[in-house]
């Protein structure tokens, strides 16, 4: 194997090794999205196998520091390997594995100790170790400082109590980065800390939520003293906020910097195949609704090739330009579910019993918010982008410079001072 950094070498290099080592997959599938997500011990148990094979041949972390298990190569060579392998099957950890690869793995590498990573990101690129995200809380999401899990340090050990709510895949997780708040007596973006804690640790109690589209990929955790060590601090002690930026942008789009789009080939293929499917090929009002589609599929992936772009210039991403992106597929994927359903028409809401695609558009138009909410919701890539790109005043706030437990103190006397 080249040392990669010539693509043209890189791709053929690439095609040989797919060709020779993966399962191709039926073409109809190759969408850029799975057939299905893995959601269950045995497939992660799978994907686990597959993974080590990539990693054990130097295809696993391609754009990851070579000292940690990676090649070191750019996200240009990761946009090259995903187009040569989008018709193979590759390692698949579902909703755990977006986030594990993307988001966790970059910001560990960006704000752990050398030792840290030597334990952890060969885990992560090998498949031996899945993360997720223990942030939003019950009463903080979009208000992400206001999280209110504790951390208290007690001689080496921090004890940390709380809940966590939305954890995507956090019951297939070997690993979780939590969010904690370590100092209660400064403003509430200062006192906060990251804790790597095994999501098997004593006093963790994760729980699956059932979701209107059948899955349970969501869980919620409670956290009751449950003890880690100083080694576990990811980033430095109060300083959380800042790995939550580098965390977001990444989750927000940043982290392949364009390598997960895939160009739109063929006339939407899924909508295509289910206007056949339910005898409106020639409809007029399915054909307009499939171009539209297939539009907004191809703006959407050159706006997040110049947001690549725009990205890869910069040492540091921007949060700012990474809401586009996110801001985008916010906003696309709810018309594009709701597109599927106009071509299936009444076939899109009543299908015949153990007919698996039947549902696939009404699943689509229940799970076409996801993108709007998660890592951050429309609304607050809005505020972002206004208040950083665009220059507009910042959002009124009450809380912001106030240390946090008078904030909660003032909260808990609300309703007597008003009245
Ligand atoms: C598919 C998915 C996966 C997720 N995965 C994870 C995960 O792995 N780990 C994890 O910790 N969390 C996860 N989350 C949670 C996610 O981060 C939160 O749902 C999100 O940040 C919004 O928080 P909230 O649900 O508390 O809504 P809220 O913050 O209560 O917002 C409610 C509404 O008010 C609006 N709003 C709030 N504040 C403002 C403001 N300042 N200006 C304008 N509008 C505002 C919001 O836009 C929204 O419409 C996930 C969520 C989804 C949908």
């Amino acid at each position: 194997m080249s040392n990669g950094t010539d693509i043209e070498t890189f791709r053929q290099e690439a095609r040989a090794w797919i060709k020779a080592n993966l399962e191709p997959r039926p073409k109809a599938s190759a969408t850029g999205r799975p057939d299905r997500e893995a959601s269950t011990p045995e497939d992660i148990a799978r994907a686990r196998v597959l993974q080590r094979k990539l990693f054990d041949s130097g295809w696993a972390g391609l754009s990851y520091p070579a000292e940690y298990g990676g090649r070191g190569l750019t996200a240009l060579h990761e946009r090259v390997w995903r187009e040569e392998a989008l018709d193979y099957y590759t390692p698949d950890f579902g909703v755990a594995g977006s986030v594990t690869f993307g988001a966790i793995g970059r910001s560990l590498v960006a704000h752990c100790t050398p030792e840290f990573c030597r334990q952890h990101i060969p885990a992560i690129l090998s498949g031996d170790e899945v993360w997720c995200q223990f942030y939003s809380e019950p009463e903080a999401g979009s208000d992400l400082a206001g999280i209110r899990t504790r951390a208290v340090k007690d001689g080496e050990r921090w004890i940390i109590s709380g809940s966590k709510i939305w954890s995507s895949g956090a019951y297939l997780a070997d690993w979780a980065m939590c969010l904690a708040r370590t100092d209660w007596s400064v403003p509430k973006h200062r006192g906060l800390t990251w804790f790597a804690v095994p999501t098997n640790a004593k006093g963790v109690e994760v729980r699956q939520i059932r979701q209107i589209n059948g899955n349970a990929e969501f869980c919620e955790e409670f956290l009751d003293e449950v003890e880690v060590t100083e080694d576990d601090v990811i980033g430095e002690v109060n300083k959380g906020w800042a790995v939550t930026q580098t965390m977001l942008v990444y989750e927000r789009g940043a982290g392949e910097m364009g390598a997960s789009m895939v160009e739109p080939r063929e006339l939407a293929p899924d909508l295509v195949a289910l206007a056949r499917k339910v005898g409106r090929a020639e409809d007029p009002a399915a054909r307009q609704a499939i171009a539209k589609a297939h539009i907004n599929d191809y703006a959407q992936y050159h706006l997040g090739h110049r947001i690549a772009d725009r990205l890869r210039a910069q040492a540091t991403p921007d949060p700012a330009v990474a809401a586009y992106g996110k801001l985008a597929s916010g906003v696309l994927a709810p018309i594009r579910a709701r597109l599927g359903m106009e071509v299936g028409g009444p076939a899109a809401l009543a299908w015949a019993a153990g007919d698996e695609d039947g549902g696939r558009p009404a699943l689509n138009y229940l799970n076409g918010r996801v993108t709007s909410i998660a890592a951050g919701t429309n609304e607050m890539q809005r505020n972002g982008i206004g208040e950083r790109v665009l220059g507009l005043p910042r959002e009124p706030s009450f809380d912001t410079n106030k240390p946090f437990n008078e904030v909660l103190g003032a909260a808990r006397n609300w309703n007597s001072k008003v009245g």
